[in-house]
């Protein structure tokens, strides 16, 4: 990876890279930070004299040559400053960072949600999560609806609310992609899903959402959990942000096995904002107030919490583990007061 002097290579510098990458057979990666672009050099990375050439050219500021699996996302990169932003706010500056809203949007009940938006804006909320395409474990459950697109969009426009959903295969990405959707998020399941990680970071490079990506399940080490989000950069898109959300198998009385606790360790190799989902943690609305706050002493940037106006008329996982508007308010001013005091590397 190499770093310029100026923002950005002119066309006729980044030919003469090129150059010099095609002749060790590798190629170069434009990726758009917010602040300046860097370049990854893709292919065989053992090429000595590539590095001393690309190293020598006058309009070069550094070449890294970190030996890690995610380079990209590794502490000492080039995009250690990267910081990503989320409509108006930068993830993990001054204040916790919190999305909030139902798992599932009812398409048959547009107004619980509409009215879930707003009591959520007036929470404090920073950005409204909805569930519009949903993986369910049961496939004969809800599965999600297109129409629950369009209920969010209006949610956006009427909030102001940037706006978070998931996507699982390259119909919804396009369709999220097309609405500008702020936050693409990746769940549990697909966390290792590789070929949809790179479409994902392929198709929103160069825009400004961004994308939160769930750790898996079963995802061991958050080395691998790092590496998976190092897919999305490598194809051009570096707004990521890391989501803890509990682990398999769970502990006892818990839906998943907590796993907030990781927070510092992800500070701590990577550059990335770490957003922890409470609520697929624990998976009771009793404990989710516990686990955010754990979350924020462990130095987590931000949350994001299922919340309902009414859970019980909810869909999806809202009967059991949403919150109400007036909960969420409680955890964001508890947040607040623990934030200075929050672990930072
Ligand atoms: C969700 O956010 O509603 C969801 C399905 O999350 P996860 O992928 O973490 O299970
Ligand atoms: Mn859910």
């Amino acid at each position: 990876m190499f770093i310029p002097k100026n923002e950005k290579l002119s066309a006729d510098e980044l030919r003469q890279v090129e150059a010099i990458a095609a002749d060790s057979e590798c190629s170069i990666l434009e990726i758009e930070g917010r602040n300046r672009c860097v370049y990854a050099i893709l292919g065989d990375e053992t090429q000595e004299v590539m590095f001393k050439r690309i190293a020598g050219l006058p309009f070069i500021r550094k070449v890294d040559r970190i030996e890690s699996p995610y380079k990209l996302m590794d502490r000492r990169s080039a995009l250690a400053d990267h910081r990503v932003k989320v409509g108006q706010v930068e993830v993990g500056k001054d204040i916790p960072f919190v999305i909030a809203g139902p798992c599932t949007i009812d398409p048959a009940n547009p107004n619980l949600f509409l009215e879930t938006a707003h009591a959520l804006k007036d929470a404090g909320a920073n950005g409204l999560r909805g569930g519009v395409w949903k993986p369910r474990t049961n496939p004969y459950s809800y599965q999600g609806d297109n129409k629950s697109l369009e209920i969010i969009l209006e949610a956006r426009e009427k909030t102001g609310l940037p706006i978070d959903l998931e996507v699982m295969d390259s119909a919804q990405l396009e369709l999220a992609v097309e609405a500008r959707v702020d936050v693409l998020q990746v769940g549990t399941r697909n966390a290792l899903n590789y070929s949809l990680l790179k479409e994902i970071g392929r198709l929103s490079a160069g825009t400004d959402s961004a994308v939160l990506l769930k750790r898996g399940r079963h995802v061991g080490s958050p080395n691998e959990f790092i590496a998976a989000a190092e897919y999305i950069v490598a194809e051009g898109n570096p707004n990521v942000m890391l989501c803890p959300r509990g682990t398999t198998p769970a502990l006892d009385g818990y839906r998943n096995h907590p796993d907030e606790s990781i927070s510092p360790l992800l500070k701590t190799k990577t550059w990335a904002p770490v957003v922890v989902d409470p609520s697929h943690s624990v998976g009771h609305s009793d404990y989710v107030k516990a686990c955010s706050l754990a979350s924020i002493a462990y130095g987590a940037d931000g949350l994001c919490i299922e919340s309902h106006i009414d859970p019980a008329k909810g869909i999806g996982d809202d009967p059991k583990q949403a919150v109400k508007p007036e909960k969420i308010k409680e955890i964001i001013e508890a947040a607040k007061l623990l934030w200075s005091k929050r672990y930072q590397p």
